[in-house]
């Protein structure tokens, strides 16, 4: 069996340490293993191509409705006008071509007793190991007016999903001259933690030209955020009078109180009232639906081994990307993608019987500030202890500061685009035929 490569914008296979810690806990006969993956986004796809790629043999079921995949990642550049739908679109054909089983239906429920997952169309699939891997849900009790429907008609989030950031983009394309687009980030842990900021800009960036009375209104629960320096630079700099931001403490509570989906009409907690001609609510947020009804979760996440990423609720079960509780790990493409690579060598170690290797992960994020203008934050994690607990502990960390030079700046954003290309690449295999 081949090695995992190591990738360019990671640590590869998450192997890479020499030290080999426990021998493997079980081995299962290569060929015989079959390895069911619930969800084909940067996790779940991510884990499928690596595991077939060095195990051909090995069995390896996709669950994923969708037949196309539209990225979130990037999906801002398109809201702003920057990319077109169709560049963040992308097939399950490279992972078909190499022999992946990939299954366009639901995982309706998971039995982790009799190890099998029912499929929406009645089928059970059984699994030697199971890689649970569906992303967000969200949570809409929080504001008085903003439900389900009223993202989906009225107010999208766009924060999963194509159908959501299409009609936000169609929405600022139609508002008014002097209009206010009202961003509203949720607390964290959520998905893409500077991706509210990135948002404000992109909007900002194409507002500037196309209707400069507009304004960009940021109500936020917190009172602090990811980037903040580089981002609250933009926001006073080259956005000046565009963007208006509204952080909470503990006198003032910018989050939202109520929403009226007739008339725009915001009002936050602490009372500030702010008429949306375009809304954009980010609910609070918690793991896919179907690892929380099969007890993965522990609160809205599920918690898990930090030098493998199983579950600590069911034997035999991963958990990788936005639904596991990765303590300081942001959630992001990246770090599903790196946590993916780590869970695929884990179970190939298990198929081979070979000893565990230490774990290792690494996440960046670049976010867009203005064209040729990328910011970047980022990290190395490796398992160790913390308060007596064994945790995912960052090292190495950066973050883009105030005051770069523009050719830094540029070449964060040639970076950036880099990584899009080399992420969706790993992820669906395009260079494998079908
Ligand atoms: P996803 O990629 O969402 O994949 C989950 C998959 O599971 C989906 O395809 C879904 O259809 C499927 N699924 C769900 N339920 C089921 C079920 N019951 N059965 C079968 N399949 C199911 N990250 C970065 O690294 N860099 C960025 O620049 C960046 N920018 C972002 C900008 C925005 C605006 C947003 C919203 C996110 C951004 N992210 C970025 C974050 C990134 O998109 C997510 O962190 C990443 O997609 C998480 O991967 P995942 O595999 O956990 O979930």
């Amino acid at each position: 069996m081949t090695r995992l490569n190591r990738r360019q914008f990671g640590f590869g296979a998450g192997a890479v340490a020499a030290a080999s810690l426990a021998p493997a806990r079980f081995a299962i006969a290569e060929g015989a293993a079959n390895i069911v993956i619930i969800g084909g986004g940067a996790g779940g796809a991510t884990v499928a191509g690596q595991i077939k790629l060095a195990s051909p043999k090995t069995n390896v079921t996709l669950i994923e409705p969708q037949n196309q995949y539209t990225s979130c990642f990037y999906s801002n550049y398109f809201i702003g006008g920057l990319r077109t739908i169709q560049s963040l679109t992308h097939s399950y054909e490279g992972l078909k071509g190499l022999g992946i089983n990939v299954v366009h239906q639901y995982a309706a429920a998971i039995d982790t007793a009799k190890r099998s997952v029912k499929l929406s169309g009645g089928k059970d699939v059984a699994y030697d190991k199971l890689v649970v891997a569906p992303g967000i849900a969200f949570n809409f009790d929080g504001v008085e007016g903003y439900t389900q429907d009223v993202s989906e008609k009225i107010a999208p989030h766009a924060w999963r999903g194509r159908d959501q950031s299409k009609l936000l983009h169609r929405m600022l394309q139609t508002m008014p001259e002097d209009g206010v687009v009202v961003i509203a980030p949720p607390k964290g842990p959520y998905r893409c933690p500077p991706g509210p900021y990135e948002r404000a800009c992109v909007i900002a960036n194409v507002l500037k030209v196309a209707r400069p009375k507009a304004k960009v209104v940021i109500l936020d629960p917190k009172l602090t955020y990811s980037k903040q320096a580089a981002f609250e630079e933009a926001f006073n700099g080259i956005y000046k009078g565009m963007i208006e931001v509204h952080l909470s403490n503990d006198i003032d509570d910018q989050s939202l109180a109520k929403y009226d989906p007739a008339t725009g009409d915001i009002t936050t907690k602490a009372g500030l009232k702010v008429k949306a001609a375009v809304a954009n609510i980010i609910p609070p947020q918690k793991a896919g639906q179907i690892a929380l009804d099969a007890g993965l979760g522990e609160g809205d996440w599920c918690p898990v081994n930090p030098e493998n990423f199983t579950s600590t609720k069911a034997e035999h079960v991963y958990v990788v990307g936005d639904a596991a509780m990765s303590a300081d790990m942001p959630k992001s493409a990246f770090s599903a993608a790196s946590q993916a690579r780590v869970v695929a060598t884990h179970i190939l170690e298990g198929i081979e019987g070979k000893p565990h290797q230490q774990a290792r992960y690494r996440n960046t994020c670049w976010s867009f500030v203005a064209p040729d203008n990328s910011v970047k934050i980022g990290a190395d994690y490796v398992p160790g202890m913390q308060a007596g607990k064994t945790l995912l502990v960052p090292a190495n960390s950066f973050v883009s500061k105030p005051g770069e030079s523009a050719e830094l700046r540029k070449e964060g954003a040639l970076e950036s685009a880099a990584w899009y290309e080399t992420q969706t690449n790993d992820m669906f295999q395009k260079t494998v035929k079908p």
